[in-house]
């Protein structure tokens, strides 16, 4: 695999949906003869590669718009550069992967350690930064680490349509949580790129899973930054949430921080940090709720700016979560025969299962709703579910040290989890 960026200016044309004066970023990549259009995102979802191109496009500085002149191009270090390539390259590369500007030791250690790829050159100092950023998405676990951490800038990442490839999914309304965004009040980067059109199975969206940190790596240097706050929460760290399912993930190569994904980001000086990694999507939904952002949290992708869809299977399962922490009925037009539905009248187990118990558990007539088997199968209660209401130490101990008080502080509020709701997590899985 070969990597090539071409910083390309600063473009005062801008493109459909990203902005004026963007500082542009272009990424081409060449297969080797070992590398392969199909691969496999370290989740273990299969993909399938579409093109070999994509761009960054970083809003100009704060301090730089009033300015008459054009500011040039901020400096990036290559290692940075080269972690954000990894995040799009890194599926369909086979034994080796050549960047264009040489790269720490201890970058290509961490590669070479974690995927058997040989990354070079080598040849760069390490690089480091000061400040914690948040990759904010604007949904509740996003808003959760805003909340937690409210002085620390937001770096959002904005789809935006890719020039060679057609897009068939505008109901994807990433110009409402851009918007939603803008409206926290907070120092705020929009980072617009088109990089998920990349893929053509299984549909647009990020090679890896942390692609999704392109724009934060990039402006790293610009904003001194020294570590990346994401809304990873208990189940995506800790019990094999998302595509891995119902399992006790220690290791998880995602988001442990001696993962592969882990050590890349810290030997690139960006650590990725997991304020709410020890606490359930129901707390994160309790924390954002309850917070002063409440009015821009948005998890749906398709709503416009009126609110949610509230018919898509995200809108349903993030309902369920809220209407538990409400304490009322579910308020959805969905039935149990609903396409996004049919997975609840399956038997368990089911992705996010810990939160689907944590529902059943507490949604007056669930036997109503699109739940109701799930529930059946699951015959959670709130004793059982408890644990979800507290923190899991362990998570704390894996912040890094100087943002680790803050967060200690935060979760203390919230409550640790005695012993036997620890056994809870670690016998995750084990029936
Ligand atoms: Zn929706």
């Amino acid at each position: 695999m070969r990597v090539t960026w071409t910083a390309g200016g600063r473009d005062d044309e801008g493109a459909p949906g990203a902005g004026k004066g963007d500082h542009v970023w272009r990424l081409t990549f060449m297969l080797d003869p070992e590398d392969a259009t199909t691969g496999t995102c370290t989740d273990g979802q299969r993909l399938e590669l579409r093109t070999n191109s994509c761009q960054v496009r970083l809003p100009p500085a704060a301090s730089s718009q009033s300015c008459a002149r054009p500011s040039a191009q901020p400096y990036v270090h290559p290692d940075l550069l080269a972690v954000a390539a990894w995040t799009v390259v890194a599926p369909w590369t086979g034994r080796r992967v050549t960047f264009d500007r040489p790269i720490s030791p201890a970058l290509a250690e961490a590669v070479h350690d974690g995927w058997g790829v040989e990354a070079g050159p080598v040849g760069a100092e390490p690089r480091s930064g000061t400040r914690l950023a948040i990759s904010y998405s604007g949904g509740a676990d996003s808003v959760a680490v805003a909340a937690i951490l409210p002085d620390a800038p937001l770096v959002h990442f904005k789809r935006i349509s890719h020039p060679r490839v057609p897009n068939r999914w505008t109901h994807y309304r990433s110009d409402v949580l851009a918007r939603l965004a803008g409206q926290t009040g907070r120092e705020l980067s929009i980072v617009t790129s088109d990089l998920e059109f990349l893929l053509s199975y299984p549909r647009p969206g990020y090679p890896e899973h942390h692609a999704v940190a392109a724009g934060a790596l990039l402006l790293a240097d610009e904003l001194d930054l020294g570590g990346l706050a994401m809304g990873y929460e208990l189940g995506s760290r800790w019990l094999g949430g998302d595509r891995y399912v119902h399992r006790y993930t220690p290791d998880n190569p995602m988001w442990a921080p001696h993962g592969r994904w882990g050590r890349v980001f810290a030997a690139a000086g960006l650590p990725v940090v997991l304020p709410v990694g020890g606490i359930s999507e129901a707390m994160t939904m309790r924390v954002a709720l309850e917070s002063e952002l409440r009015d821009q949290v948005r998890w749906c992708l398709r709503g416009s700016g009126d609110g949610p869809c509230g018919t898509c299977g995200k809108c349903l399962y993030k309902e369920l979560i809220q209407a538990a922490v409400e304490r009322r009925p579910l308020a959805t037009s969905l039935t149990a025969s609903s396409a996004v539905a049919r997975k609840w009248q399956e038997p368990p187990p089911y992705g996010g299962q810990e939160m689907i118990e944590y529902g059943c558990a507490r949604v007056p007539g669930i036997e109503d709703t699109p739940f109701a088997r799930a529930a059946e199968h699951l015959r959670a209660t709130e004793e059982s579910t408890r644990w979800l209401d507290h923190c899991y130490p362990p998570a704390i101990e894996e912040i890094p040290e100087p943002w680790r008080k803050q967060v200690a502080t935060y979760m203390e509020g919230i409550g640790l989890m005695t012993p036997d709701e620890i056994a809870r997590v670690e016998n995750w899985g084990v029936s």
